[in-house]
């Protein structure tokens, strides 16, 4: 199942489960595997050529050995402290 079949099954069950609980449990699976699917499309997607967080120029050797890169390692680094 692709992951946005199975996202999309988790989102249908949360919505028509009869529990408070089971739907919030329901969302996060959801919200889960979204995630994932997110980040699998990153790891095979090409990238930027600038730096979406402070817009500069992604060196061509970032880019080379990071091609899913979309910012640059200062910011990188910082998305990384923060989160
Ligand atoms: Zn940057």
């Amino acid at each position: 199942m692709s992951d946005f079949a199975e996202m999309a099954e988790a989102f249908e069950q949360a919505r028509t489960a009869p529990d408070v609980t089971d739907r919030a449990t329901g969302l996060e699976e959801a919200d889960r595997i979204g995630g994932v699917a997110m980040v699998r499309e990153r790891l095979q997607g090409q990238g930027a050529e600038e730096c979406e967080e402070c817009g500069i120029e992604i060196p061509a050797a970032r880019r080379r050995a990071a091609p899913w890169a979309v910012c640059c390692v200062d910011c990188q680094g910082l998305r990384e402290g923060r989160v």
